[in-house]
């Protein structure tokens, strides 16, 4: 179809008028930063000007940015808890948002051990489709020809929970496949997958990957590109395959369904319209599959792949190495930036190196604030409040902690993210984002902090007691080599009594004791996710960490300040660390995760 020509785009020619339409929206977005940001908290603010929490803060009215900033404070989730916990209880009055709370979306981040509930009104699913919408649209200028063929996406509702007062919490990606702007979608050759709703939404997480990796496998010539939301997500479906090929091959041949898949609308959809015996496909498959090396397997499976389709910017970087391993070298792209707070940006260069990635936040999905981050600087006093920075005039290079103020009620909260400015697209700032906020370990969506490590390792010492013994010294690394990956902690014991020390049995039992101590999102991938792996203690010789602290001074670090790193990744300390092993203890079993354990 010829574009009319003044539907073109400084981003580029547009593949289609929907898309021309799309990408005009972005230009008008980032040409207006400013006045869009004005109008936003405008518009938050008249529309919850009578709720319970803004009214306590005396605005009168005001929808201004100035007394905005004066008389609301910035908080933390801990702060707005009991007001969350009344809407969970049931509370239906106006509390933060005067639209009716629909349903809480539980975040990865957790507090006290929980997840985070994100309350969120109906709206905002359209303000998320919104951003969705301008994906396709950017991607189609760099890679051509995608309304050719499908896309083979691992996407996955999780379970569901209800809070006392009757109100779902689930993800909001959950949410997202549920709600009816995604179930019924209307056809867009650009956004064609593989795998039918019912395999993305049935809630078994085996028989959805089973289903969806069959449909992958059976459309492998239509298949243009790869992915799922986040990078841990795609090699778990690399390892799915791994362990199952042989019953998908089965199945392929000879145009059957495995009776695990025991769903009825699943079994009904896959076998009536999907499955049709195919013994040259089974036979490709098995080739493939068998072979050792599985360099490259998704280029050689599904070979018409132009690029990945994943998030490794942030936590997922450590995924890098092994997607390009499977992925024989395929870009990866990643498109969006969004948390169950907000959605809030996309990446205008999606085909950029994960290194060089960049997300432009758009104005219309919350009011922003930008806290200048200085590593060095004194922690926020409420006394003196900083001074929070706003959209419009971040500046470039620069990081700051992002602050956000959102329609379902949100103000000025803290989200955790620490991002840098690298660059502008017309007066939109573009964001790297750097890392999460006091997160020390993550495999997929877990975060796992700084004192709920040492609250772990406080209760697995208990175990040690009897064989008086304890930990001297400890530090963390996420493996994320195997899939899937897991927590590796490395101990350095004072074992009092040699002829009485804890015995092999007793430190896998050390491994499940920190397990049990992690906070549900932990918990809940090893159980029924299987997106984390069992972890594992490594202990050390005596001696090692005061290697460790030499080793730091040699390269510069004050003999006066030093503390042992709870967390390393950087190769030569890894290596030291590993050639002091003396024994190495996973834990034996999963811990106990409960769906409907939940105290709001
Ligand atoms: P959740 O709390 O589970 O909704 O996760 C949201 C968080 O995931 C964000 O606040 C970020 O820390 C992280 N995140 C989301 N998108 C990206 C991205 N594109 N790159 C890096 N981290 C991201």
């Amino acid at each position: 179809m010829a574009i009319d020509s003044q539907l073109s785009s400084p981003l580029g020619p547009p593949a289609c008028e929907k898309d021309a339409k799309a990408l005009q929206f972005i230009e008008d977005m980032t040409k207006s930063v400013d006045e869009v940001q004005r109008r936003v908290l405008e518009e938050i603010l008249s529309q919850n000007a009578d709720t319970e929490y803004l009214g306590k803060f005396q605005l009168d009215g005001a929808t201004d940015r100035d007394t905005f900033k004066s008389k609301v404070p910035v908080v933390t989730y801990e702060d707005l808890q009991p007001q969350i916990q009344r809407i969970a209880n049931g509370d239906r009055s106006p509390i933060l948002s005067a639209h009716p709370i629909s349903e809480f979306l539980t975040s990865s981040g957790t507090s006290a051990g929980e997840r985070k509930l994100m309350p969120t009104i109906h709206e905002e699913m359209d303000r998320r489709q919104k951003l969705y919408s301008l994906l396709m649209p950017v991607m189609n200028l760099y890679v051509p020809g995608l309304d050719k063929g499908k896309g083979l996406y691992f996407l996955f509702v999780k379970a569901e929970t209800k809070t006392p007062g009757g109100l779902v919490a689930r993800p909001v990606l959950t949410s997202y496949y549920n709600s009816e702007q995604f179930k019924t979608r209307p056809y867009d050759p650009y956004n064609v997958y593989t795998s039918p709703n019912e395999a993305i939404l049935c809630a078994d997480s085996f028989q959805s990957m089973y289903a969806q990796m069959l449909c992958g496998l059976l459309m492998r010539e239509e298949v243009l590109r790869v992915g799922a939301v986040f990078a841990s997500g795609l090699l778990r479906a690399i390892r799915f395959l791994q362990l199952h090929w042989k019953q998908l091959a089965h199945d392929i041949s000879t145009g059957t369904l495995n009776p695990k898949i025991t769903d009825p609308s699943l079994r009904d959809c896959i076998s009536s319209k999907i499955v049709k015996p195919n013994p040259e496909l089974s036979e490709f498959i098995t080739e493939e599959c068998s072979a050792e090396n599985w360099e490259g397997i998704i280029t050689r499976i599904w070979p018409n792949t132009k690029y990945l389709d994943v998030i490794v910017t942030g936590a997922m970087a450590q995924y890098i190495p092994t997607l390009e391993y499977y992925g024989g070298g395929l870009p990866l792209a990643c498109t969006m930036y969004a948390s169950s707070e907000c959605y809030f940006g996309l990446n205008l260069k999606p085909m950029s190196k994960p290194s060089e990635v960049s997300y432009t936040c758009m104005p219309n999905m919350c009011y922003y604030e930008f806290l200048p981050h200085d590593p060095n600087a004194p922690a926020l006093s409420r006394d003196s409040p900083p001074r929070l920075v706003d959209l419009a005039d971040v500046e470039a290079g620069k990081q700051y902690e992002l602050i956000i103020t959102t329609y379902a009620g949100l103000c000025r909260y803290r989200v955790g993210d620490i991002l840098q400015v690298t660059d502008f697209y017309n007066s939109a700032p573009q964001f790297r984002f750097i890392r999460r906020k006091n997160v020390l370990l993550s495999i997929d969506s877990d975060k796992t902090d700084e004192a709920e490590l040492q609250k772990a390792i406080e209760n697995a010492s208990v175990l040690l007691r009897e064989f008086n013994t304890s930990v001297v010294e400890y530090t963390s690394y996420a493996d994320a080599k195997s899939i899937p990956g897991h927590y590796v902690i490395y101990w350095e014991l004072l074992v009092k009594d040699p002829e009485n020390s804890p015995s092999h049995e007793v430190l896998n039992q050390c491994c499940l004791a920190m397990e049990e101590s992690m906070n549900s999102v932990y918990r809940q991938g090893r159980v029924a996710d299987n997106s984390i792996g069992p972890l594992e203690i490594r202990v050390v010789k005596n001696g090692t960490f005061e290697e460790l602290m030499d080793y730091a001074i040699s390269r510069g670090a004050s003999i006066n300040q030093y503390k042992a790193p709870r967390c390393v990744n950087f190769t030569p300390i890894m290596e030291l660390l590993d050639s002091r092993v003396v024994s190495v203890h996973f834990s034996p079993a999963a811990p106990h995760w409960n769906p409907e354990r939940r105290r709001c």
